[in-house]
């Protein structure tokens, strides 16, 4: 299904993407709910856009895989306080998204936000990657995590991959550390673990006088007050919040993601304009980043060019980042971006208004 027929007829082009079935297939022989539960007198869950009503049968998960029903209510798989997520050192420059103009890289903000005016050579970000999203994208290129989930939700929680909140505010004070990138899966589901964690860190960070920045990379469907908090613990930290913007047009972002994409573009609306206002108290270090996956086919110039019209009417000095792809997870017939879609994208973005546009992945390019 092409985008254009996405974008033309898109009830008739949705139906024949479901119809297909290749996305839920995976999903139920790992572990996890085919679609986003809708369960009639479900529980709950707003964290996200997905709002899943989960049904209330014990151990039944939401879409995320990150929360289940258990004794009567909706708790993380693996209890409060813990999560399914996985934690590493990556020695700067890192290959963040936004490493072009991030103070681990360029200083931007020292000494409150970066130790070294310039590369933090010697230290580290504790990048942490989180089992579990609330979209099942047919191309994500760290698949590997709902594996982990749907691994989680089968053997109630005790999985290897257990860690306490305590834990990760231990790992975050080593004094190599001067950034925490939350990514997975996706923090949003995680958020409350997350939060508890940074706050706790930006606390004793505060305390030292240290620099510990907290970052976020997320496809931005969480709940605008969850984005608000996330955004708030960047801001006074010096971090920034990565927004993975996947599609403009609700089909063609519904194709590629598995969820309701009306309401999901209309929460990326919704959540990019808040951290951009938010970011205005703090305008040496960009706190709003967005990126943009280049899915050949899919992601064209035309799915650029919306996004880059929306930001610039944000703030035109918000940074966009195009990132070259390449064909992983249930996507694997196509190939890597061509190096005319990501000119094309880059000559849209900067028509738009837009003044500060990168590229990513340039190695992929063909
Ligand atoms: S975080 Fe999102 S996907 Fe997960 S259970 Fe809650 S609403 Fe569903
Ligand atoms: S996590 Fe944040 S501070 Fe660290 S390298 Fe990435 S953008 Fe920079
Ligand atoms: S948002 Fe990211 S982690 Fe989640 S399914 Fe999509 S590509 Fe994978």
């Amino acid at each position: 299904m092409c985008a254009e027929c996405l974008r033309c007829r898109p009830s008739e082009s949705l139906r024949v993407v479901k119809s297909l079935g290749v996305r839920e297939g995976f999903r139920v022989d790992v572990g996890l709910p085919a679609n986003v539960p809708r369960s009639e007198g479900g529980f709950r869950c707003g964290l996200c856009v997905n709002e899943c009503l989960v049904p209330r049968e014990e151990g039944a998960s939401g879409f995320c895989g990150a929360w289940v029903f258990r004794g009567g209510g909706l708790v993380p798989v693996s209890g409060y306080g813990r999560a399914v997520v996985e934690w590493y050192f990556d020695p700067h420059p890192t290959n963040c998204v936004a490493a072009h103009f991030c103070p681990a890289v360029t200083g931007a903000g020292f000494p409150e936000f970066a130790v070294r005016p310039g590369l933090e050579e010697g230290y580290v970000n504790l990048a942490v990657f989180f089992a579990g999203c609330g979209l099942d994208c047919v191309f994500c290129q760290n698949w590997q995590h709902k594996v982990m989930a749907g691994e989680a939700v089968r053997r109630g929680g005790r999985v290897p991959w257990v860690r306490d909140w305590s834990e990760l505010v231990e790992a975050a004070m080593d004094p190599r550390v001067t950034c925490i990138c939350y990514f997975g899966g996706d923090p949003g589901p995680h958020a409350p673990f997350a939060l508890r964690a940074s706050n706790e860190v930006v606390r004793r960070a505060r305390e030292g006088g240290l620099v510990k920045r907290v970052c976020w990379e997320t496809n931005g469907v969480e709940h605008p007050g969850l984005m608000r908090a996330m955004a708030r613990l960047s801001l006074i930290s010096g971090g920034i919040v990565k927004v993975d913007w996947k599609a403009w047009t609700p089909s063609v972002y519904e194709a590629l993601t598995g969820v309701n994409g009306e309401k999901a573009v209309k929460r990326l609306m919704v959540n990019t304009a808040l951290v951009a206002r938010m970011g205005r108290e703090r305008p040496e270090i960009p706190l709003l980043t967005v990126s943009v996956l280049l899915v050949p086919e899919y992601v064209d110039a035309e799915e650029v060019r919306r996004i880059s019209e929306y930001l610039a009417s944000l703030d035109t000095d918000v940074p966009l980042v195009l990132l070259a792809f390449h064909p992983d997870h249930l996507m694997n017939d196509v190939g890597t971006t061509p190096r005319r879609q990501a000119e094309e994208c880059v000559r849209e973005a900067r028509n738009a208004g837009l003044k500060h546009v990168y590229v990513g992945n340039v190695w992929l390019l063909q």
